[in-house]
């Protein structure tokens, strides 16, 4: 089971590279009051002198020391820079350069810590990391915390004690964290500091081991028994004692090896009932055990993390797309896209339909049927025109002369002015279907980007996006021309006799118009015939009759009229504007944009998208790394 935690090293590691701090790893940290021996405990559990220790505030920044075991004969080292030593330690501030010598390395944590908080007691919250390769450890990350303080000395704040308590809270409020509890022996257990400040973030105790130091230096007469028991406070993971190096044997440079075999002495000696029990090799191997209980109830849920954020970072990444390598290919991938789904927008054979509203061709077929043609039809042919109207317009044609006939003129020029009316509807019509132009491509602009996976090519969407506009600008100047919208002069009169046959002809063909007959929809529409309009004078029997002949020439005419422009208006709006439109679009848009000098100004990726995806990239592989890790773990060690 110990080789969980080189696993969860080499988590910290990748995440360390990626300079993110994603997931809390389990370590062990470790509280008390100043000088109580804190930095003594760790240093004996790594076996080497290699931190700072001392009365008065030493350690002033948090050290983050990973235990690496590594065998005797690991070929690990030799790699690691050619040394040929059994133990090293390695900085991550100073990178790859490696430590053989552990006076330098004490010197080199001194050095940063003053680098950091200055030389004259300050503090900083800014973590040391250390590792230490060792076949003489166990493997277990610690962190060695300032001491709990109450008075500031040297540069340190008034706060002092708050801005202490709040780093160790930091640091262990992290729920991974296992809390080394310090306590000297030759002060009283009940006003632990150590305790009260994990209690406040553990208070069922589940994490917290308490070591009692300094067994050594208690005042004759009394020993530490009832502590060691627990029957002082209780402490659920268990109370240990230690004797570590006193001030005396650090001066005279003490070997731990010579300090760990007079503690079992002194253990011996002095509790021989609880020996086995206590010491730090027994300390060591209690710690190595709760991590990896730790560790092990912590992995389901560390997985599932590492999983999610790896997803996230997944989807994040393929948002922002590949990076452009060949510029003119993609820039043709992104044109051709972007006409296909125009062209399938408009045929109705894109790829997503849209459900909650009428979009592309089938709204184009809506404002043809459904807008254009209600509209047509609502157009009274005799709206506006009054029978005094007419009758005035024939007696103007007339001239000085009575005539036999109704004259044609007055015809010809009352119904150019109700077919007239015919025209704005027809206009409307070409602006309703410019408009839904606009919105597909507006549409197909921002889905060929995102099915290209470009969003850095946004200038070359907005480049298309104005040709195409400015091309149906175009298109929408041609159309008056080609929309009928001036039928005025009566096809009829002019001799064409075939569609519409004369105008005596029509004037037949206008009494069987549909519409006009007794319950027809129009009905409303022609009631001028019927209900004539009451005008100022009595109209002699020849004066009705003539108007009568007029108004149903009008309507007549101008119900074929209507027909015609409510099937040629649709056609000429598909062939001049959607379909020209279709066909052309994609080799306007490559005529337009496939220039080379155009190219970098299109498609070039800002610095800071490529950064943002390098990022991520890195985190998904680490994340990635991370989740294999696990895997690995779960899969052999545990279950
Ligand atoms: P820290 O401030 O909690 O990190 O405490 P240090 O580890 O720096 O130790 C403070 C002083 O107490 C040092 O001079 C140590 O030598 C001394 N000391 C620590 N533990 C013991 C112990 O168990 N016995 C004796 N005699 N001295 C100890
Ligand atoms: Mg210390």
């Amino acid at each position: 089971m110990e080789a969980l935690i080189p696993v969860i090293n080499k988590l910290q590691d990748v995440f360390n590279t990626v300079g993110a701090d994603i997931i809390q790893l389990p370590q062990i940290a470790v509280v008390g009051t100043q000088s109580s021996g804190k930095s003594s405990v760790l240093e004996s559990l790594v076996g080497r002198d290699l931190l700072p220790r001392g009365t008065g505030i030493v350690t002033r920044r948090p050290l983050i020391l990973q235990l690496v075991h590594v065998d005797p004969g690991d070929t690990r080292k030799h790699d690691e820079g050619g040394i040929d030593t059994e133990e090293w330690g390695k900085f991550l501030h100073t990178k790859n350069k490696i430590y053989t010598d552990f006076d330098e390395i004490r010197q080199e944590i001194e050095n940063e810590t003053e680098r950091i908080s200055g030389n004259n007691k300050g503090i900083s919250d800014e973590p040391i990391h250390l590792k230490i390769f060792s076949p003489h450890v166990v493997n277990l990350t610690l962190v060695d915390l300032p001491g709990i303080t109450k008075v500031p000395v040297g540069d340190q704040p008034k706060d002092i004690e708050i801005q202490i308590r709040d780093l160790i809270l930091k640091h262990i409020s992290n729920p991974n964290c296992i809390i080394l509890a310090v306590t000297a022996a030759n002060t009283d257990m009940a006003t632990s500091e150590a305790l009260k400040v994990a209690r406040e973030v553990d208070p069922d105790g589940r994490r917290t081991l308490a070591v009692v130091t300094k067994l050594d230096l208690m005042d004759a007469g009394t020993d530490a028994m009832d502590v060691l028991m627990g029957r002082v406070i209780p402490v659920k993971l268990g109370i240990i004692g230690v004797v570590n190096r006193s001030q005396l044997d650090i001066n005279n440079k003490k070997s731990v090896a010579d300090a760990i075999r007079d503690e079992h002495a002194f253990l011996q000696k002095k509790y021989p009932s609880l020996a086995n029990r206590n010491g730090t090799k027994y300390l060591a191997r209690t710690l190595n055990r709760l991590l990896m209980h730790h560790i092990r109830d912590c992995l389901p849920e560390l997985k599932t993390r590492i999983n999610v954020l790896a997803a996230q970072y997944q989807s994040l990444l393929s948002s922002y797309g590949e990076p452009v390598e060949d510029q003119s290919a993609t820039l043709l991938q992104l044109i051709t896209k972007f006409a296909t789904e125009y062209c399938n927008t408009i045929e109705g054979t894109a790829k997503y339909i849209e459900t909650a509203e009428l979009c592309g061709g089938a709204r184009i077929c809506y404002i043809f049927h459904e807008t254009f043609g209600r509209t047509l039809e609502s157009v009274d042919p005799l709206g506006g025109l009054s029978t005094i109207d007419i009758l005035t317009a024939i007696r103007n044609a007339t001239g000085p002369r009575p005539s036999l006939f109704v004259p044609e003129v007055s015809f010809e020029l009352l119904v150019k002015k109700q077919v007239k009316r015919l025209e704005e509807p027809s206009l409307r019509c070409v602006e309703l279907v410019h408009e839904e132009m606009q919105r597909i491509i507006q549409h197909c602009s921002n889905y060929s980007t995102q099915v290209a996976n470009r969003p850095g090519v946004h200038s070359a969407r907005l480049c298309s996006r104005a040709i195409i506009n400015e091309q149906r600008r175009n298109r929408m100047r041609e159309m008056p021309a080609a929309v009928p919208r001036d039928k005025a002069p009566p096809a009829g009169i002019q001799g064409e006799q075939d569609s519409t046959g004369s105008w005596r002809g029509m004037l037949k063909k206008g009494e069987e118009a549909p519409g006009s007959g007794p319950g027809s929809p129009l009905k409303g529409a022609v009631n001028l015939l019927d209900v004539p309009v009451p005008v100022a004078r009595k109209l002699s029997s020849r004066e009705q009759r003539d108007c009568e002949v007029i108004e149903r020439l009008i309507k007549s005419y101008f119900l074929i009229v209507r027909k015609n422009i409510q099937d040629s208006v649709p056609k000429a709006v598909m062939h001049f504007l959607v379909n020209h439109v279709k066909d052309s679009l994609q080799s306007e848009l490559v005529g337009q944009l496939y220039k080379s000098g155009l190219l970098n100004d299109l498609l070039t990726e800002s610095e800071d998208m490529a950064q943002r995806r390098k990022e991520a990239a890195d985190m998904l592989q680490a994340l990635q790394r991370a989740s294999q890790v696990i895997a690995e773990i779960r899969e052999t060690h545990l279950w």
